[in-house]
């Protein structure tokens, strides 16, 4: 497509079915929140936090045909996104970015563009970014014995001397799974349940908060 001569004679103006100022973008919604890193290297190399606009038009342009002289009106259209911090709208064409489900997309976004936002806190976003993965694999580890013995009385009822002795016992059985050569993951397993056990006395001292 070359550029239109001037003067042009018009003898009509069509409007291309896709000159429409918002659709749905194919892979978000209007409204959905999202993380940006515009690509752009006045806006540094940081992830911010966005709102889906909609997929907008980015670039009106418009085409002549010298034979019928009709001049048709087009669009190309983009996801538009609104970031905060920035003051500005973002397009998909000009930056990385994906929809936030889950705390896990958030994990290089600003803590500034985090604190801020009220969704994102109570996405539990500040706590997931404070724990290390290390940590939370243990957690989860944790939390597959306790769901092992959800049938059990559990331990609100007991007492701090109870679960301390409790925990010493797990600790005994850990140094001998250890000191009898046993398979790495029979030595994890004891020390998962030393962890249990230390979390219990935590929680029973009312120090878990
Ligand atoms: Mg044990």
């Amino acid at each position: 497509m070359g550029e239109i001569k001037y003067p042009i004679e018009v003898s009509d103006i069509e409007i291309d079915e896709h000159f429409q100022p918002v659709e749905q973008p194919l892979t978000a919604k209007t409204g959905d929140w999202v993380a940006v890193r515009p690509c752009a290297e006045k806006y540094g190399d940081k992830t911010h936090l966005g709102v889906m606009l909609g997929d907008m038009i980015q670039m009106p342009m418009a085409r002549h045909n010298p034979e019928t002289k009709v001049l048709s009106l087009m669009a190309i259209h983009n996801p538009a996104m609104w970031v905060p911090a920035l003051k500005t709208v973002i397009w998909g064409s000009g930056s990385w970015w994906r929809v936030i489900d889950s705390p896990d997309d958030i994990r290089d976004v600003t803590d500034d563009d985090i604190n801020g936002t009220p969704y994102m806190r109570a996405l539990g976003a500040e706590v997931e970014r404070e724990i290390r993965s290390e940590v939370r694999a243990m957690a989860r580890a944790m939390e597959d014995v306790l769901r092992d013995n959800d049938h059990k009385t559990g331990w609100k009822d007991d007492s701090v001397d109870s679960l301390i002795e409790h925990l010493v016992e797990e600790s005994r059985e850990l140094v001998e799974a250890h000191a009898a050569g046993s398979t790495p993951d029979k030595v994890a397993k004891e020390a998962i349940d030393v962890a249990n056990m230390a979390m219990m006395v935590v929680d029973s001292l009312g120090c878990l908060k």
